[in-house]
């Protein structure tokens, strides 16, 4: 166990994508954060694949893009099976295809190049709040040890001990259909993109290598309790029963299953302990949102629990991380639970299907379902006011500044706020002096046609949201966001 830390300001427990995005965050901004992962090392399962056009300008906005590589992208998505064209304006429309893995692999070392500690190999097995502190107790090979912690994230996923630990409400539903699937060598089937046929709904890609993923749903099956992973056996039988093909010679690589659960914890904080990701949602990967979901709690969330551990701001900040992504999560949730209905669902969901695919035609419904998939259409609370960009992100543009072209994206790298003033000197100086070591202050122009062309003076949170634009009520937003000026 990690004898020598026995405190941190913050424990993380779990070291998936959303807890390594998280430390990431939290080391960058000064805190001093230990993530416990049970695994002793990263597993190398075939997981989420996709990375959305809102997660890609986040991790952008980090500087972390050169990290992957040059990953596949492509416009074509879908909605229920219906094809869908995310295009949308963003520095990286569509999605990106990651393996899970490598976002792991890349967020893991960026968190500990910034200073985050990680343990592996150590199960956290009791989490109690006392005044001022948690005490996190853990068990690994050398044993059992407690860490005291300002505040814990549950960053453990669907079946999160802490939520459990916590008592925490977990409404929702359990499956009631799921969805087979494996990777297998030696078929030769036709690739399937979403194919709905009488008995019931079959996809089949073969990939470079030669090894194709099957997935399938045979409209009657209803999801049960599973003790054990599904077999071949049962994937090989619904494939033969849905498509007439055998497929029971092929070599299975890898084999799963996932039902159309769908759950939202009521409080994604309780006291000191706050959620992230799967551990606060439990969903459908349908559309591959639910990897997206949980990176984007965690980049809510991390300059918040900075700024709180640091004293510049109350705890009342932690109250609007659950507001602004428990709504978030309400919102992404219905929309995984419509697309299960119109995939999973038999010949009765058919007439719903036509007139949906007869609506993605018209412009403004798919760039509304685009928005919805993507992450980009996001919009939080921030109070009054009606300038077009507020609560939204800050929209891709190149910037001049001080004589240099500069991405908005670029101006986010420090991880602090930004005070963004467009107005080309006119309508006098913006104030935020009082905040120097909170919020940068840039004087730019935005070219002709340019998102940000017009937009005058906008404040902008680490997390790339707009929190303030137009000409009143600065003071009163930056002491909102940022804490009271020093
Ligand atoms: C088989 C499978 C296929 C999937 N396919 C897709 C997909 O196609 N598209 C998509 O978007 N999403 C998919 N998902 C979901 C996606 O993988 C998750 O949304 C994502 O992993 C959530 O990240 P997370 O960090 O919240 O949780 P996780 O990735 O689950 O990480 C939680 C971590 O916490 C650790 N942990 C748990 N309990 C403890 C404890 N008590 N103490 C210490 N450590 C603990 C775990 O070992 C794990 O490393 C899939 C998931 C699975 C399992």
């Amino acid at each position: 166990m990690a004898e020598d830390r026995s405190s941190a300001d913050v424990v993380v427990v779990g070291a998936g994508p959303v807890g390594l995005l998280l430390a990431g965050e939290l080391a960058g901004a000064g805190v001093d954060v230990v993530v416990l992962e049970r695994l002793d090392v990263p597993t190398t399962a075939s997981r989420a694949s996709t990375l959305h056009a809102r997660t890609m300008e986040i991790l952008d906005s980090r500087g972390l893009l050169p990290r992957f590589g040059r990953p596949l992208s492509e416009l074509r998505g879908h909605f229920g099976g219906i094809p869908l064209d995310l295009t949308l304006p963003s520095s990286h429309p569509g999605q990106w295809k990651v393996p899970q893995t490598t976002t792991e692999a890349v967020l893991q070392e960026w968190a500990i190049a910034r200073g985050a500690v990680i343990r592996r190999g150590i199960e956290v097995t009791d989490v109690a709040e006392g005044t001022g502190q948690v005490a996190v107790r853990a068990a690994g090979r050398g044993g059992e040890a407690v860490v005291r912690a300002s505040y814990v994230v549950a960053c453990d996923g669907e079946d999160s001990t802490v939520r459990r630990l916590v008592g925490a409400d977990f409404p929702g539903q359990d499956a009631g259909r799921e969805l087979l699937r494996a990777d297998v060598d030696g078929i030769d089937v036709p690739d399937r993109r979403f194919e709905r046929l009488p008995e019931g709904l079959a996809i089949a890609a073969r990939r470079a290598d030669g090894v194709t993923r099957v997935m399938v749903h045979d409209f009657g099956a209803r999801a049960g309790h599973r003790d054990s992973e599904a077999s071949f056996e049962e994937v090989a039988a619904a494939w033969k029963q849905v498509t007439g093909e055998d497929i029971s010679a092929g070599t299975p690589l890898w084999v799963n299953s996932f039902g159309d659960v769908s759950r939202l914890l009521a409080r994604y904080r309780h006291g000191r302990v706050l959620f992230a990701g799967d551990a606060a949602h439990k969903q459908m990967p349908i559309g591959g949102q639910a990897l997206n979901l949980g990176l984007q709690d965690a980049f809510n969330l991390g300059w918040k629990l900075a700024a709180v551990i640091r004293g510049q701001n109350g705890e009342e900040l932690l109250d609007t991380y659950h507001d602004e992504r428990h709504a978030v999560g309400t919102r992404v949730l219905v929309n995984i639970r419509a697309q299960a209905l119109m995939l999973l669902g038999g010949p009765d969901v058919e007439p719903l299907r036509s007139v949906l695919a007869e609506l993605i035609g018209h412009e403004e419904i798919r760039a509304h379902l685009a928005g919805m998939i993507s992450g980009l259409d996001i919009r939080y609370d921030m109070g009054g006011g009606s300038h077009p960009l507020l609560g939204a992100r800050l929209p891709h543009a190149t910037l001049r500044a001080g004589g240099d072209r500069v991405t908005t994206a670029a101006l986010l790298h420090g991880g602090s706020g930004l005070l963004l003033d467009l107005r080309g000197g006119r309508g006098g100086g913006l104030e935020c002096a009082g905040w120097p070591d909170r919020v940068t202050a840039v004087n730019g122009r935005a070219g002709p046609g340019s998102a940000l062309d017009g937009a005058g003076a906008v404040l902008v949170r680490p997390d790339g949201y707009v929190a303030w634009a137009g000409d009143e009520g600065l003071t009163e937003a930056l002491t909102r966001w940022f804490g009271p000026a020093r």
